[in-house]
């Protein structure tokens, strides 16, 4: 039997032209694509309009996800079958995106991969925000960062956090922002460095909205958020008020689907339909 392979592809972080030409050309290659949720539907459509999709996304808040050994068994399985497998993840695929767990579990059976990068959503949001990253005079450093979940970052870290002039860059982190807000203010932040929430960056439900840390760390209520989102602190963050370039949308919808255990285009059958509902 032939062995398949399985082709890592970073979707980018939504907007479907931010995928690279090598992505797209391993899409439409592709037999079977398994995909997240953060990769938009449109990019699969559009480069894969003849591969089985299977929606292998994960929402944990939503408490619907699918679980990785699932998604390892389904790509172990495709590629072992002979298919040409594209394993389509939001943004980047190192970054965040448990690429290591599906490295090892093609490593064990000796499958063959290539990975292929993608835009993450840090650029994603800092370029459609008209947020430069990095300034001369503001920031010379970026850090990527997540705080999902309480006691993640260590006490010392959050102290440094508060001191450093590196731009920060929290995925993630929608539901501990408030907590964020009070360590860094707590650690005594300078209050000429400003948060910028950024919701479903580069797609057309894009939202930014910039506060004051202290403001922010205030305000009894804070705004819910819609999903995705990324928080960026820093004096970078400032620049957004001169040099933003898309409005605001002006609706609330989602771009992203939400996880459905579903799969979304041709009708999986044996081995992926018994996996998916495992
Ligand atoms: N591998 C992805 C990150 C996956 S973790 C990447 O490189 O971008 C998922 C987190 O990424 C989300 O909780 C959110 O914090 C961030 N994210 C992904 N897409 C986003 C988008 N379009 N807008 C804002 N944040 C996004």
């Amino acid at each position: 039997m032939n062995c398949g392979k399985v082709i890592f592809v970073g979707a980018g972080p939504g907007d479907p032209e931010l995928i690279t030409v090598k992505g797209a050309r391993h899409l439409g290659l592709a037999d079977v694509v398994l995909a997240d949720r953060l990769a938009s539907d449109d990019i699969v459509r559009t480069y894969a309009p003849e591969a089985q999709v299977i929606a292998v996304g994960k929402q944990c808040r939503k408490g619907s996800s699918t679980p990785q050994e699932t998604i390892n068994a389904l790509m172990v399985q495709h590629a072992q079958a002979g298919s040409y497998v594209v394993r389509l993840k939001g943004g980047d695929v190192s970054l965040f995106s448990n690429i290591l767990d599906e490295l090892v579990a093609l490593h064990a059976k000796g499958i063959p991969y290539e990975i292929v990068p993608g835009i993450t959503a840090a650029m994603g949001a800092a370029a459609y925000a008209g947020i430069p990253l990095t300034a001369r005079n503001m920031s010379t450093a970026v850090r990527f960062l997540t705080c999902y979940k309480k006691d993640l970052v260590a006490e010392s870290y959050w102290k440094e956090l508060a001191a450093t002039d590196d731009t920060l860059v929290f995925y993630m982190s929608g539901e501990t922002l408030p907590m964020l807000a009070e360590r860094l203010t707590f650690y005594g932040i300078d209050a000429t460095k400003r948060l910028s929430i950024v919701e479903q960056a580069t797609t057309p439900a894009q939202q930014v909205a910039t506060f004051d840390i202290y403001d922010y760390h205030q305000l009894s209520t804070k705004p819910a958020l819609a999903s995705p989102a990324l928080v960026i602190v820093g004096k970078v963050v400032g620049l957004h008020e001169n040099f933003s370039w898309i409005d605001n949308s002006p609706t609330g919808e989602e771009y992203f689907s939400p996880v459905t255990g579903k799969v979304i285009s041709k009708a999986a059958e044996g081995l992926t339909a018994a996996l998916l509902t495992a």
